[in-house]
């Protein structure tokens, strides 16, 4: 496993770690986003989102589960998930998310743990804490693709 840290000083760091990472990306990816409330998980995708080329809005998918985006010039189709206000993990199942795991597919899901085995193993897990008034972050790369994408990051 490499496993990198960084602090992140405030809101434009996190956007530009996520800008970072988004030049570095290959589909399929899967990426776990951990963290509390308000840890920053949901600005990090807006900073790869944007990375990417998207220029509309990164709504919190906290009330529609998941939000897919088709960046341009890419084949690749971005899903955000937050399963925060799943109360059992099989609502994963009844929402039929498995369907958005295909190749071209990078997916990144805040609050992984609610949908227990349901959720595929991650190839990147990005953890954020409060370090007040900035954030820690610590990513870890699972597989020798997911090393590739965090490699080039000089971190
Ligand atoms: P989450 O999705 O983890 O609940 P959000 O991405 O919605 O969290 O971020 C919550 C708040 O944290 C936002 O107001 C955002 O501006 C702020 N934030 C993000 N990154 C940092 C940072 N590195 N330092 C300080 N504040 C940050
Ligand atoms: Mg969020």
């Amino acid at each position: 496993v490499a496993q990198y840290d960084c602090f992140l000083a405030d809101e434009a760091a996190t956007l530009n770690l996520g800008q970072a990472l988004a030049a570095h990306l290959a589909a399929p990816l899967v990426v776990w986003l951990e963290g509390d409330l308000g840890a920053g998980k949901t600005t990090l995708v807006r900073g790869l989102l944007r990375g990417l080329g998207h220029h509309g809005a990164v709504k919190s998918p906290t009330y529609a589960l998941v939000e897919s985006y088709r960046p341009p010039n890419n084949s690749m189709e971005i899903n955000h998930f937050d399963l925060y206000r799943f109360t059992h993990p099989d609502e994963w199942v009844d929402a039929g998310l498995d369907e958005l795991f295909h190749p071209e597919a990078v997916c990144l899901i805040e609050w992984p743990q609610q949908g227990g085995s349901h959720v595929p193993a991650a190839d990147l897990r990005l953890a954020l804490s409060h370090a007040e008034p900035g954030r820690q972050l610590t990513l870890s790369a699972h597989s020798a693709h997911a090393a590739a994408c965090l490699h080039p990051l000089d971190l």
